[in-house]
């Protein structure tokens, strides 16, 4: 399994599950490079094979990178968690978005999730030589929501997720991939730190249908079951893990 963004948040916690449901993993990370070394050191002792991979998803080369390592190391991908994403910093109106954050968003939270997924179903696709696989993309409810006042740009991508994990399922459906979503509503990590945002989860949570946020672990629990034979007609899908929100 290769989980992008795996050192910390919702794909730390997938790359935990996944360790235990017997998997070995690639955790790709872009600047926690002892959290991710930790994980691998978790990984490892619970005799699993792992590997930690510093590149920028944002970026083709790197990549293609990630997917040589992983190659490499564990033999082709049978499972991708296109996890790695994030908002800007601060909160914008449309009127203040900038052209340069725009392509870093859409880079990050759009264009890795449809180069990650072309470069898994190169190995993955029986059409390819490959003997099948499954994707899961971690995308947000904000893509139905449309974080008006926060991140417009971010949810515009996400929601491109959503059309893109729909549009490949389908496309794929009869090369042995099955291709799914995940749609978070708040959850509690540091993504809400690092916008400037400290107290966001706690001034937030009381707003919310269950008056709390989920967690990363709830999270991974829906992946690791997509990602699982319980779920081989499962494809297409978007599940929402929101709380109700
Ligand atoms: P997080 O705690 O901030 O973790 C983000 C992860 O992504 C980290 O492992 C980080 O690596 C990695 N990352 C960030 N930019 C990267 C890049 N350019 N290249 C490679 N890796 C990169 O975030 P999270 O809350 O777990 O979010 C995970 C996913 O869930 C994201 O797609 C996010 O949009 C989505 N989501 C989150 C929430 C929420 O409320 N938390 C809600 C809906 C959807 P480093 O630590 O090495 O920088």
């Amino acid at each position: 399994m290769i989980v992008t963004g795996g050192s910390r948040g919702i794909g730390a916690a997938t790359v935990r599950a996944a360790g235990r449901a017997g998997y070995d993993v690639c955790i790709n990370y872009r600047s926690s490079a002892e959290k991710a070394q930790a994980l691998v050191d978790e990984l490892q002792a619970m005799g699993r094979r792992a590997i930690a991979v510093c590149v920028d998803m944002a970026n083709e080369a790197d990549i293609l990178q990630l997917f040589e390592s992983a190659d490499r190391a564990l033999g082709p991908v049978s499972v991708l968690v296109n996890n790695a994403g994030g908002v800007p910093s601060g909160r914008h109106r449309v009127d203040s978005i900038r052209a340069d954050d725009l392509d870093q968003v859409l880079r990050l939270n759009l264009g890795a999730v449809i180069l990650a997924s072309r470069e898994a179903v190169k190995r993955m696709s029986t059409a390819h030589g490959g003997s099948g696989g499954v994707i899961i993309n971690v995308s947000s409810a904000s893509a139905r929501l449309g974080a008006p006042n926060l991140w417009m740009d971010y949810a515009a991508a996400k929601g491109g997720v959503d059309t893109f994990t729909q549009g490949l399922a389908i496309e794929i459906a009869d090369e042995g991939i099955r291709v799914n979503g995940v749609r978070p509503g708040l959850i509690d990590t540091d993504m809400h730190a690092a916008t400037g945002m400290p107290d966001r989860v706690v001034r937030a949570a009381k707003h919310l249908p269950m008056k709390r946020a989920g967690t990363a672990e709830e999270v991974a629990e829906a992946i690791l079951w997509l990602a699982s034979p319980a779920a081989s007609y499962v494809s297409g899908a978007i599940i929402d893990v929101a709380g109700a929100r």
